[in-house]
């Protein structure tokens, strides 16, 4: 099953698709991660990239859809992927359709004041990205990665004042897109009201819809 997952920042999208990813047998690919793992290896690609953002530009679309075109066809692939950060715009979702075919768009809806509280307890890895929570997801070692033994610090733009403005712009940007999946009958809503809901209990909601689509 082709996915994808759209959720404000601080809804969990991350930590719900890599866990989709593990129950579902499918591959989590996150855009940020595939752009991030091009700089870190050092590739033509990477280096193309490293010079988009220190001239202070974003990466071009056509740049993040052959990266993704590239890691789609990839065998692990085959029974489908979770694709997280990808689509923002409708460009890139015309783009996307013409790589790959979609079934269904989960859609994480979290209020605003839930979303606040939870990144201010919102802990991000300095090497790989990885995120955990000081109230709800923490890392073995205070601190420390779980996964990398990195060193976790709180984003600038975790911060509440930052939020808001995150979350108008995410709104924004992405209440085209929802409605260009909704005409397609694509979407379905996965709502998360409250601060401290344990991912695992949104995973076994989302199975529960998937299997449900896919009867
Ligand atoms: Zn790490």
């Amino acid at each position: 099953m082709k996915i994808l997952m759209f959720g404000p920042p601080g809804s969990g999208k991350g930590t719900y698709a890599s866990r989709l990813s593990t129950r579902l047998g499918i591959p989590h690919i996150s855009t940020g991660d595939l752009v991030r793992d091009e700089i870190k290896n050092q590739t033509e690609m990477g280096k193309r990239i490293g010079e988009y953002s220190s001239r202070g530009f974003l990466v071009p679309d056509n740049v993040i859809c052959q990266l993704l075109q590239e890691r789609i066809t990839q065998a692990d692939c085959a029974k489908g992927f979770i694709l997280d950060g990808f689509p923002r715009t409708i460009p890139q979702a015309q783009e996307l359709e013409r790589i790959s075919a979609i079934d269904l768009v989960i859609n994480l809806q979290v209020p605003d004041q839930v979303i606040i509280e939870r990144l201010a307890s919102r802990l991000t890895c300095r090497d790989c990205g990885a995120i955990y929570n000081e109230r709800f997801l923490k890392s073995k070692i205070t601190g420390r990665c779980d996964k990398c033994d990195g060193q976790l610090y709180q984003r600038e733009d975790d911060r509440p004042t930052v939020i808001q403005q995150r979350l108008v712009l995410y709104r924004k940007q992405t209440k085209p897109l929802i409605e260009h999946y909704t005409r397609k009958n694509q979407v379905r809503n996965v709502a998360n009201d409250e601060v401290a809901v344990p991912p695992e209990v949104v995973v076994v909601q989302i199975i529960g819809i998937l299997q449900t689509s896919s009867s």
